[in-house]
């Protein structure tokens, strides 16, 4: 091994321990980890340099001190476990933590080896890693990934975990828990108005005012948004959820100085029970919620305990929340156009789009069940941004296809006149589009005008500069007064007068009420703003309103809304027929209904059941089913059916594979062509109702 002659060779042992003593003697001292060496007792021998930096002691300190006196006294059992088990000649490594000699402390990975001499072991190296780098980062994640960045409040997942413990510790010690959950009222289109900076300064406040306000033994949690979350442990009695509901609604109501801003927020509240409203978490969280839409649906900043009675129709309410944030994505909405029709050759002079939503289960959802669910719920502005986008698209489309140009109107809610950036989107749109300024119109409420009136009022200007028209909808519902009216002059270019006083309109009592919406007609006209009588549905009221010079109707008389591909059908014809009477007003009826999703026209085979009363026996005849909704039907045939004398009609045909048999009262007729009559159906109800399959709807 050694070739060089000259040098003495040493006994080979002598020159491996002379070599072996040096390697571990710098092994030893230059070792980047603490090192030290503990005798059979236990007791430190030996540190090394990187001991006394670390730990902040002289060596001559530690030296004969057993280690257990740096580690921490929970860990001393499994380290004298373990060391025993190193005395036995086996390699271990324990997590521990070593003790600074100003307090603090390192986490450490000890690794203990047997130092062995002639085969015995003598004693044990110790080796501690310092991890405490790993182990702040470890415990920086874990604080992140329970707290919510913002108000450094514990964050959902956090909660979650904290209410499934406490439902454990409930069912052992027998007690009751509570579940807050609040949602701020209104802070969506606060935030929205004031920025999000402010909107999180304002958010963080909020959330130190409610940790102020709730007892010790209280978990408060922000599940994101603007919604918290309160866990009170171990109830004393029924009051106390209560009792704290008041306290932080109280609390909230003093002002919070944001910026130079005095700001007022009020809080809704829901509150469920544990084990009383539900047996595990996923319940009690649920129930605490729909307890939450109670108390916003009774005016918000209030609170609501849940109650079996809270459910029903509030649960419908969760549930379409839920659906309602999807909807947009889902193409589940869709808008109906509802003719404007000029009356002196009643032709189509404009449409109003009006929303609808497909609900995959409930069906056609209109539009005053989910619009103010979408303001609260924040996504309506998304939603308007849908419906302005669509109607512009829809109309350039008709325009292309050689239809008479006509304006669109689309409703927009006050809100979208304060959000930033509204008239840049609506320019956008338009140029997206390619659709021309003045066939867009919107459409506002009075109480839009309320909100903030010299915002609302330059807005209107731009909007009017821009070229887009405004209407005034619903006039006359509101806070109305005709005083008032006088300041929009020149910003709004026509008025809606609400279907309360078309209602009223006729020739026999009533002179007050016509008097009324004659008046506001003259008024209208006088400030140069046109007018369009909403939801005319008689002739009567259409000749009244032809007396007053109100020449524009918006009505069932004409047409209810209707999806766009029966909007063109209505355009292709010259003039609109005004059908008046419960004959048309129920075929519209049967439009309005959810409508059987199949391929039309169904071939059927009609018979008549009943004619005068009594049972008829005829031959069956062949119609053609141009659409089946859940309340009816409309059949197209050959036959003229006189349904003064006939009263029950039988359909037998085949939908989907499935034979089915419908039993059904004729409701109006008209000839479309000569010798061939369109007749509206209503089933019967009772046992001969038709067998459809309910989600085949929309
Ligand atoms: P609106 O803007 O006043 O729309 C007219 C409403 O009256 C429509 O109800 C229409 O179907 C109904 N109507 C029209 N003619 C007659 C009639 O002769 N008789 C009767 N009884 N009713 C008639 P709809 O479609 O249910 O809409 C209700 C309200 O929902 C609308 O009132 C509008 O304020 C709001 N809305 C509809 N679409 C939207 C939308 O896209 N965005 C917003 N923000 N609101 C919308
Ligand atoms: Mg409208
Ligand atoms: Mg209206």
């Amino acid at each position: 091994m050694y070739s060089n002659k000259n040098r003495t060779i040493q006994p080979s042992y002598k020159s491996n321990q002379y070599h072996s003593d040096l390697f571990y003697r710098s092994l030893f001292e230059f070792n980047p980890d603490t090192v030290f060496f503990l005798d059979r007792e236990g007791v430190i021998a030996q540190v090394n340099r990187v001991f006394s930096e670390k730990l902040g002691y002289e060596t001559n300190d530690v030296i004969l001190q057993p280690l257990e006196t740096f580690l921490p006294e929970k860990d001393g059992e499994l380290y004298q476990e373990v060391f025993k088990q190193v005395l036995k000649d086996q390699f271990k490594r324990i997590h521990t933590k070593l003790f600074h000699k100003n307090g603090s402390y390192i986490y450490i990975w000890l690794s203990l080896i047997p130092a062995k001499n002639d085969g015995r072991v003598v004693g044990v190296f110790a080796q501690a890693q310092d991890i405490t780098k790993e182990k702040q980062a470890d415990r920086l994640n874990e604080h992140l990934a329970y707290h919510d960045s913002l108000t450094d409040l514990p964050n959902r997942r956090y909660f979650e975990t904290r209410l499934k413990e406490e439902i454990i510790t409930c069912n052992v010690k027998n007690q009751k828990l509570a579940v807050l959950y609040l949602d701020l009222d209104r802070f969506k289109y606060m935030n929205d108005t004031m920025g999000h900076t402010l909107g999180d300064v304002f958010l963080k406040k909020i959330s130190d005012r409610l940790s102020e306000c709730i007892y010790d033994k209280c978990f408060l949690a922000r599940m994101g948004g603007d919604e918290f979350s309160i866990l009170v442990p171990n109830l004393k009695n029924d009051k106390e959820p209560g009792e704290i509901s008041e306290r932080i609604i109280e609390s909230l109501a003093r002002p919070f100085i944001v910026d130079e801003y005095e700001l007022y927020i009020t809080t809704s509240i829901g509150v469920s029970v544990f084990p009383s409203d539900g047996e595990d978490m996923d319940t009690v969280l649920k129930y605490a919620d729909v307890a939450l839409y109670k108390a916003k649906e009774m005016g918000k900043n209030t609170y609501h305990i849940y109650t079996t009675g809270t459910n029903n129709p509030t649960y419908k309410r969760f549930i379409l929340e839920n659906d309602l944030r999807s909807a947009v994505d889902d193409n589940q909405l869709e808008l109906y156009y509802q003719p404007k029709v000029c009356t002196e050759h009643n032709e189509i002079v404009g449409a109003e789009a009006l929303i609808r939503w497909n609900h995959p289960k409930w069906g056609l959802i209109p539009p005053n069940e989910f619009i103010p669910l979408a303001e609260e719920i924040g996504i309506i502005s998304k939603i308007e941004r849908w419906v302005l986008y669509t109607a512009c698209k829809q109309t350039k489309a008709w325009q292309d296809a050689n239809f008479p140009p006509i304006p669109v109107s689309v409703n927009l809610t006050a809100n979208r006149f304060l959000e930033k950036g509204f008239i840049q989107t609506i320019i956008k749109i338009l140029e997206e589009t390619n659709l021309e300024p003045h066939f867009l119109e919107i459409e506002i409420t009075e109480s839009s005008l309320l909100v903030n009136e010299n915002v609302v009022f330059s807005i209107l200007d731009d909007l009017r500069r821009i070229g887009i028209q405004i209407s005034l909808d619903d006039f006359g519902t509101g806070y109305s007064s005709l005083s008032y009216l006088k300041r929009f002059k020149g910003r709004i270019d026509t008025l809606k007068l609400d279907r309360s006083f078309i209602y009223d309109l006729s020739y026999e009592d009533s002179e007050d009420d016509n008097y009324i919406t004659k008046s506001i007609i003259n008024l209208a006209h006088h400030l140069k703003m046109a007018v369009v009588a909403e939801g005319v549905e008689t002739m009567e009221q259409l000749q009244i309103l032809n007396q007053f010079h109100c020449n524009t109707i918006q009505g069932y008389l004409f047409s209810k809304p209707v999806p766009a591909s029966e909007f063109m059908k209505l355009m292709s014809f010259d003039q609109l027929e005004a059908y008046s009477g419960k004959e048309e007003v129920d075929s519209s009826k049967l439009l309005e209904q959810r409508v059987y999703q199949i391929d039309y026209p169904i071939l059927a085979s009609m018979t008549i059941n009943r004619m005068n009363g009594s049972r008829a026996e005829m031959d069956s005849v062949e119609v053609l089913i141009d659409q089946i909704t859940d309340v009816g039907l409309r059949f197209i045939s050959k036959n003229r059916l006189d349904h003064d004398q006939i009263s029950v009609l039988k359909f037998n045909t085949e939908i989907l594979g499935e034979r089915v048999k419908i039993d059904g009262e004729i409701l109006w007729s008209r000839e479309v062509q000569p010798g061939i009559y369109h007749y509206g159906v209503e089933f019967q109800t009772g046992e001969h109702q038709p067998f459809i399959p309910f989600h085949l709807f929309y």
